[in-house]
C-alpha cells in the first residue's frame, strides 16, 4: 500500500567509522588441508587463443583485442584449477566482463549467488565480490572452504554500521523489529531479526504485521521501502558510495537528449534519482527488464561494468552509460582469482557464535514467501 506521507526517522553512525578495522585474515586451515598448488604458465600462446576463442566471443563487445592476451592466460589457468580443486566462482553482476562472461560459474546479486553456491557439489567457493557477500555465503554454506581474492573489498554501506550500534538502536526502540540490509557484515546480521534485499524489502518489512520497523543500513533503500508501505522506518544515515554519486540532473540531461530512453535506476540511489527514473529495482530486476522487455535505449542508473555484463547478453540494446565504479568490487581481478586458488587465500572464517545467529536472520528471510 503507498503512503500518504513518508514515515522515515533517520539516525547517524553512533561510533567513528575509522574505527572498523579490516576483516581478519584466514587461519590458513584450507591451505594447510588440500595443499598450494604450483602456480600455472600465464604465456599467450596459439593454444591458449584457440582454447579461450569461443570465451571472447562473449566479450568482444567489451573487451578490445588489444586486451585479451592478458586476460587470456589467467582464463585459461583459472578454469583448468576449478576442476582441479572442485571449485566454482560466484561473481556479482558489478564484477567486471572477463570475470562475469568467462570464469564465473553463477552469476547474480548476492544473495542469488549464495544460494545458488548451496546447490553446488562443488568444496570450494570463490567471491567475485565483496567481504559481506563471501560471508553470507559462507553463512549458507558452512560446511564449505569460501575464499575473497582480496580482504580489502569492502563496502560503504557494510562499514557504516556496527553490532554494537544494532544493541543501541533495540535499546532505544525496544520491541520494534530490525530488518538488515545483505549489504552489513555477518556481526550485525546476528544482531537482527531478518535480513532482505533490495528485491524483498518491502515484503519483510510489512512480513511482521507492526506499525514500526526499523530498516538499516541504508537511508536510501528505507526511504524508497517507505514510499512503498504504510509501516513506520526507522533508518540509519548509511550510503552506498556508488549510487549516492548519481543526481537527478544527470539523468534529465539523459531524457532531454532522446525522450524514448528508458531510465532504471537501483533502490540505492538518493530519492530525487528515483523520482527521475522510469523503473526502480534490484540489480536483478533490471537485467529482467532489459531481457524482457528489449528496450532501444537504457540507462543503467548503477555500477558501471553491469551495463557490459548485460551488453553482452543482448545485443540489440543500445546502453548509455553514466560510470561509477565500485572501488571495493574493483579490487577482484583475474590474477587475484587464480592466485586464491593456487594459495587457497583468503579464507572467510566466522565465529560460531555469530554465525549461528546471522545464519538465522538470512534464513528467515529465504524462507519467507514473497
Ligand atoms: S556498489 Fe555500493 S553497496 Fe555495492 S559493494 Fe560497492 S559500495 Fe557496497
Amino acid at each position: 500500500m503507498a503512503a500518504t506521507a513518508l514515515q522515515v526517522e533517520t539516525l547517524g553512525p553512533a561510533t567513528p567509522r575509522g574505527a572498523i578495522p579490516l576483516p581478519r585474515p584466514g587461519s590458513g586451515a584450507a591451505a594447510r588441508r588440500l595443499g598450494v598448488l604450483p602456480m600455472p604458465s600465464l604465456e599467450w600462446n596459439e593454444t591458449v587463443a584457440r582454447a579461450t576463442a569461443p570465451l571472447y566471443e562473449r566479450v568482444k563487445a567489451v573487451v578490445p583485442p588489444v586486451e585479451w592476451p592478458f586476460f587470456a592466460p589467467y582464463v585459461m589457468a583459472i578454469n583448468h584449477l576449478k576442476k582441479e580443486r572442485n571449485a566454482v566462482i560466484l561473481a556479482h553482476n558489478y564484477q567486471t566482463p572477463e570475470i562475469y562472461n568467462c570464469v564465473a560459474d553463477f552469476v547474480g546479486d548476492s544473495l542469488q549467488l549464495a544460494r545458488e553456491a548451496t546447490k553446488t557439489e562443488a568444496d570450494i567457493i570463490v567471491q567475485g565480490g565483496v567481504h559481506f557477500m563471501a560471508e553470507t555465503s559462507k553463512l549458507l554454506n558452512p560446511d564449505k572452504v569460501v575464499l575473497i581474492p582480496d580482504l580489502r573489498a569492502g563496502c560503504s554501506l557494510a562499514s557504516s554500521i556496527t553490532g554494537a550500534d544494532v544493541r543501541l538502536l533495540r535499546e532505544r526502540f525496544p520491541g520494534v523489529p530490525v530488518v538488515t540490509y545483505v549489504n552489513t557484515s555477518a556481526e550485525v546480521k546476528a544482531e537482527s531479526d531478518i535480513c532482505c534485499t533490495s528485491s524483498n524489502a518491502v515484503a519483510v518489512v510489512e512480513s511482521f504485521g507492526v506499525d514500526k520497523v526499523i530498516l538499516i543500513p541504508d537511508e536510501f533503500l528505507a526511504r524508497w521501502v517507505a514510499t512503498q508501505t504504510s509501516v513506520k522506518i526507522i533508518a540509519w544515515k548509511g550510503h552506498c558510495e556508488v549510487h549516492e554519486r548519481f543526481t537527478a540532473e544527470e539523468l534529465r540531461r539523459y531524457r532531454d537528449s532522446d525522450p524514448g530512453v528508458q531510465i532504471l535506476a537501483h533502490p540505492e540511489c538518493p530519492p530525487d534519482v528515483i523520482a527521475e527514473a522510469d523503473f526502480t529495482g534490484s540489480t536483478s530486476a533490471m537485467i529482467h527488464f532489459v531481457k524482457s522487455k528489449r528496450p532501444k535505449k537504457v540507462v543503467m542508473v548503477t555500477e558501471c561494468s553491469m551495463a557490459d555484463n548485460v551488453q553482452a547478453e543482448t545485443p540489440g540494446v543500445e546502453f548509455v552509460r553514466p560510470c561509477n565504479l565500485c572501488p571495493h568490487m574493483k579490487r577482484i581481478t583475474l590474477p587475484k582469482i587464480l592466485e586464491s586458488l593456487v594459495y587457497l587465500r583468503e579464507e572467510v572464517e566466522i565465529d560460531p557464535l555469530i554465525a549461528e545467529r546471522a545464519r538465522r536472520a538470512v534464513e528467515r528471510m529465504v524462507q519467507l514467501k514473497n
